[in-house]
């Protein structure tokens, strides 16, 4: 299955969370499966119970027979370069923006780390279904952002839709049909190319998020940046100086579906994935086959920065 792996990045309150689960709702991995709706809320619920992670890091929707990953940005500057990490499982980026409060300084860290990678953000002008919406004044504000965060011309040209998440529905102008998402789904597929990974050289993968599960221990994810991933193959984990910290083997492999992670057999390059089983690993180590005796090249840790807004 093709795939495209996509980060958001809002100011909290902008509407993430509910044009994700509009884009859930809208996507054909729900109109497959139904139960999927069920499964996704039945996790959440556990999750809350257990007192972990209520919000998913990465979110998987199937639209016209392709995945589209969206990982979660943390909206806000950070001290350990997570947010470095997530961008370079992406190939692409969604701004999303509240068209009456406008494009607030606090997202401006990321914003300005995507930029720095080349990435091509799509930018998404959300509520305008609010009476105070200021679609127009808030596109130039974005348009001033990028420019000051050092923007090429590319980037200055980017794509925007007018949507409201609440009421289900992108468009291209604000006199738009304001049918559905299709719009937001396709533009994704169109602008944001596809991983062009290796899926012939052995399995390797960078972790990125590591997290701590009562059932699984630890859970590293990562996007797969080379080869097949197979339920319970047996791995090294290579730290950035090409030490092996440990061997051990994938006792799970778990693959986003919906806002729920489920077991998969396999999984290819490209894919952003969730394994469990190894005892040492850490973030930005490099999870791989066994023949592999080189990490794949690290992401460079930032030092802690003070001067943040
Ligand atoms: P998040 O913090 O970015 O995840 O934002 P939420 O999705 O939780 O939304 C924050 C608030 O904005 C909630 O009260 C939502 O009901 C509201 N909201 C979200 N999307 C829209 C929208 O399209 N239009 C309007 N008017 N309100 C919205």
């Amino acid at each position: 299955m093709d795939i495209r792996n996509i980060a958001i990045i809002a100011h909290v309150d902008h509407g993430k969370t509910t044009l994700v689960d509009q884009l859930l709702k809208q996507s054909g991995a729900f109109r497959e499966n139904q139960h999927v709706a069920e499964r996704a809320m039945d996790s959440n619920d556990l999750e809350r119970e257990r007192g972990i992670t209520i919000l998913a890091k990465c979110t998987s929707v199937v639209w016209n027979d392709i995945r589209i990953n969206i990982i979660d940005t943390p909206g806000h500057a950070d001290f350990g370069g997570e947010v470095e990490r997530i961008l370079s499982m992406v190939d692409g980026a969604i701004v999303l923006v509240d068209a009456a409060e406008g494009a607030l300084p606090q997202t401006k860290f990321v914003v300005g780390k995507a930029l720095a990678r080349g990435l091509k953000p799509i930018v998404v002008i959300n509520k305008v279904d609010r009476s105070d919406a200021r679609p127009d004044e808030v596109h130039d504000e974005v348009f001033d952002l990028f420019a000051a965060l050092g923007a090429n011309d590319e980037q200055l040209d980017f794509p925007m839709l007018y949507a409201s998440g609440r009421q289900g529905w992108a468009d291209k102008t604000l006199e738009g049909a304001r049918k559905d998402l299709s719009d937001l789904f396709s533009l994704v597929v169109e602008h944001v190319p596809a991983p062009g990974l290796d899926k012939t050289k052995p399995f390797a993968m960078i972790a990125t998020i590591l997290e701590y599960d009562n059932f699984l221990g630890r859970v590293l994810t990562g996007r797969i940046e080379q080869g097949k991933a197979t339920m319970n193959m047996p791995v090294r984990v290579l730290r950035a100086d090409g030490s092996t910290v440990e061997t051990g083997r994938l006792t799970k492999l778990l693959s986003f579906r919906g806002l729920d992670r489920v077991p998969v057999d396999e999984a290819q390059a490209g894919d952003i994935i969730a394994v469990a089983g190894l005892s040492d690993a850490t973030i930005p180590d490099t999870i791989a086959a066994m023949e592999v005796d080189q990490p794949l090249s690290a992401i460079p840790i930032d030092p802690p920065t003070l001067s943040m807004t």
